[in-house]
């Protein structure tokens, strides 16, 4: 096996997405790294794959890729896998990575699932153009002032989410965006796969009535507005609604603003939520 390092992509629940360079990969490597090292051995005792393996998560990285990287430099070769999916998104890997290139390591993609890539390809939203935001912050408060900064985006943005939080985040999306569409994937190539795309507040309705809906992981995608506006024109708008708001109900306000810059009233009815709760 060539000396380099291989990040190695591994199935986001179902065992048989493994690719066949995968399964070559981890067999043929000195080393595997590991999020976890227990996780990663269930894996490869299912692919029956006797491997050393050492840990590599998000506390020790820093200090074990020095030793990692030094068995490639010493002529080795060394996998990267984390518990799911692929490595560094979402998931640690990223300093071992920087630290490779600085050094002149050879760094070697295994591609495979990533519950990013696989929630876009059913989601049924725009995959032209999208971002990828990953976990949201953990506080309301925080995880709000994030959720704002897509107000006028054009692009599908795409979040984690675990079960711990999902009834919260949805209830934060409801309360900025009720209108806009939002897709849900949960469980992707698990049993209990679902996949829902509605408007938030029907997308956060469905979760709220159905306790299994609650459970298991989650990818989050919100479509972008459709007309993405400038920043003088949504300034513009922003300012004029500001100011009606606080004299007309939101849909009366949206409607006017609507007529004036000829931007969508569900939109801009949205918009006009959000400030009247500022
Ligand atoms: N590196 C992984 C990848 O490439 O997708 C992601 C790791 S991140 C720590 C774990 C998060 O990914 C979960 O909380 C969930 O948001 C998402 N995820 C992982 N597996 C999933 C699945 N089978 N269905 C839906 N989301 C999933």
């Amino acid at each position: 096996m060539e000396s380099a390092l291989y990040i190695v992509a591994t199935p986001i629940g179902n065992l048989n997405d493994i690719t066949l360079r995968a399964i070559e990969t981890l067999k043929g490597v000195d080393c595997i790294a590991a999020e976890d090292t227990r996780h990663t051995k269930r894996l490869l005792d299912a692919l029956t794959i006797s491997a050393k393996m050492v840990s590599l998560h998000e506390h020790n990285e820093f200090e074990r890729a020095d030793s990692v990287l030094e068995k490639v430099i010493q002529g080795g070769s060394v996998a990267l896998v984390s518990d799911a999916g692929t490595p560094l998104i979402s998931d640690p890997g990223s300093i071992l990575v920087r630290k490779a290139k600085e050094l002149g390591i050879k760094v070697v993609p295994v591609p495979g699932p990533s519950a990013l890539i696989a929630g876009l390809s059913v989601s049924g939203a725009d995959c032209r153009r999208f971002i990828f935001e990953g976990f949201l912050p953990v506080k309301s408060k925080a995880r709000r002032d994030c959720l704002m900064r897509f107000e006028r985006e054009g692009r599908t943005v795409v979040f984690y989410e675990s079960p711990h939080r999902i009834v919260d985040t949805l209830s934060d999306f409801a309360g900025l965006y009720p209108e806009r569409g939002l897709v849900l994937a949960r469980e992707l190539t698990k049993t209990f796969e679902t996949v829902k795309r509605a408007s938030v507040r029907e997308v956060q309705a469905f979760v709220e009535a159905d306790a299994n809906q609650q459970r298991g992981e989650f990818v989050l995608m919100l479509e972008g507005v459709e007309h993405e506006l400038s920043t003088e024109d949504f300034e513009f708008a922003k300012g004029l609604m500001a100011e009606l708001v606080t004299e007309l109900p939101p849909k009366k306000a949206a409607a006017i603003v609507s007529r004036v810059t000829q931007y969508k009233k569900n939109e801009l009815y949205e918009m006009a939520l959000a400030l009247k709760k500022t």
